[in-house]
């Protein structure tokens, strides 16, 4: 599991400029994630090849703010959640009694601690760190973030000892994996027990942990699957009471690990903007998706065709995935979920043999060239897989970098039909060889 760093200092330390230079390498940038206070922000961030969650607290509230200010209660949450600490502070204003006081409080909270002095740019890192050196918070990092500055150094040293990112190795043992995942009272526990206490279901053994979410092997028609249940229902024992309902790092780390995520949403309290930035989320971090809108039962055909249409326009930044009307409280199409959870994960790890590929990319440029460029036309001449979940086809040709949006896109769709691929976005990457 990635580590999840949380990012603590009085206002105006610079930690959302920190949190977005940390976050901008990735387009799967969270905010206002479900469950969520509106002043805690959630961002998936890679450096090295090294992965982690970062949360920006937005710290003390201004109201709050002074020698007085206790630590705000979220920021208190980001900490519990957080594996590591960096705590902020301004080499220009010096050691500010707020700073004193946080640092007391997190002393007490016993989490790895960093001392990060920020805006040491026009500043001798020796005299803007000096002041904090009585801290006692162990390592002190310099570093300009609103510049960029010394923020890769820092988070090497951070992550030391944490590994680099490998390759998921499929274990056969586990099968698909699916991640339920939603807002809360959208209805996902019901979902998850009535998945696994269907007929003919064998739930394996499963082990028990605290944060993350449980994992539930079992088998279904022959098939293996892992449901990865974000909703702690069968969590084994209360291990720790503390640990939200809903948590949004642990529905990040669930889609992750996922080969299909299925997100879950409430047909009675339309599609809200937590759903879509949910769906975003999912569409960003490349997994395979099958949409549940749960709750379906007991509904006037007035309200359903309503939300028909709606769902129409709301979702059609998707088109792949496959919507299903569920009502999981009366078992109502659940079993519809496997197929396209099947078709999803299966168009998600497909492989397709080099000669195929370049086959299908010479029909597609014989019945739409691509356009030409000052003159030339641009040639696209091989095509072969560059790797899975989701599928990434890698085109060779040359002038590729001028290939238009449209041109993309008509491959893509052409890609998508030909090899029926469902439930999973595709990825194209071009290069050129002359
Ligand atoms: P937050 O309240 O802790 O999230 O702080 P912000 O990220 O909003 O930053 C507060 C102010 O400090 C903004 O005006 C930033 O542009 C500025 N700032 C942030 N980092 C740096 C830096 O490295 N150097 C300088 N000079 N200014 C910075
Ligand atoms: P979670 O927070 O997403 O895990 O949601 P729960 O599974 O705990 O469900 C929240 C509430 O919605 C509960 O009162 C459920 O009984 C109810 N619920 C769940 N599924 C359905 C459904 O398909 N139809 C109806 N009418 N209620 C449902």
């Amino acid at each position: 599991m990635k580590p999840v760093i949380a990012l603590v200092g009085r206002p105006n330390v610079g930690k959302s400029t920190l949190f977005n230079q940390l976050t901008k390498s990735r387009d799967a940038l969270v905010a206002d994630l479900p469950g969520l206070t509106r002043d805690r922000k959630y961002g998936d961030a890679c450096i090295e090849n090294k992965s982690f969650i970062v949360i920006d607290t937005g710290g003390i509230g201004e109201s709050e703010q002074g020698i007085d200010a206790p630590m705000a209660s979220q920021s208190q949450q980001a900490i519990m959640e957080a594996d590591i600490v960096l705590f902020l502070v301004d080499a220009r204003a010096g050691l500010t009694p707020s700073d004193v006081q946080i640092a007391d409080q997190l002393r007490a909270r016993g989490k790895p601690i960093h001392m990060v002095v920020n805006k040491i740019d026009g500043i001798q890192e020796e005299v803007g760190t000096a002041d904090f050196h009585q801290l006692g918070m162990g390592e002190i990092h310099a570093i300009a973030a609103s510049h960029g500055r010394g923020i890769t150094l820092m988070m090497e040293r951070i992550l030391r000892d944490f590994p680099e990112d490998e390759p998921v190795e499929e274990d056969p043992e586990k099968g698909i994996k699916i991640a339920i995942v939603g807002r809360p009272n959208v209805g996902k526990s019901t979902l998850v027990n009535r998945l696994l206490g269907e007929e003919r279901v064998v739930v394996y053994d499963m082990p028990g942990t605290t944060r993350d979410s449980i994992y539930i092997p079992y088998e279904r028609h022959g098939q293996r699957y892992t449901l990865i249940d974000t909703a702690g229902v069968r969590r084994r024992g209360r291990v720790n009471e503390t640990v939200e309902k809903f948590s949004v790092i642990k529905t990040l780390q669930a889609v992750k690990d996922a080969h299909v995520v299925v997100v879950v949403m409430d047909a009675r309290e339309s599609i809200v903007d937590q759903d879509l930035n949910l769906l975003g989320f999912v569409l960003e971090s490349g997994r395979a998706l099958v949409i549940a809108i749960n709750k379906w039962d007991g509904m006037t055909d007035y309200e359903r065709l309503t939300l028909k249409n709606d769902m129409q326009h709301q979702f059609d930044f998707i088109p792949y995935a496959k919507i299903h009307l569920i009502s999981a409280k009366y078992g109502t199409a659940v079993g519809d979920l496997y197929p396209s959870i099947k078709r999803a994960y299966e168009s998600a790890m497909i492989r397709v043999p080099t000669n195929r590929l370049t086959q299908l990319l010479a029909d597609a440029v014989q019945q739409h060239q691509p356009p030409l460029v000052s003159g030339r036309r641009i040639k696209l001449r091989l095509c072969h897989m560059g790797g899975q979940n989701p599928p990434l086809f890698v085109i060779h040709g040359n002038q590729t970098e001028s290939v238009p949006k449209v041109y993309k896109r008509y491959l893509e769709n052409t890609f998508r039909k030909v090899l029926k691929l469902q439930g999973t976005p595709i990825q194209l990457e071009f290069k050129t060889s002359d």
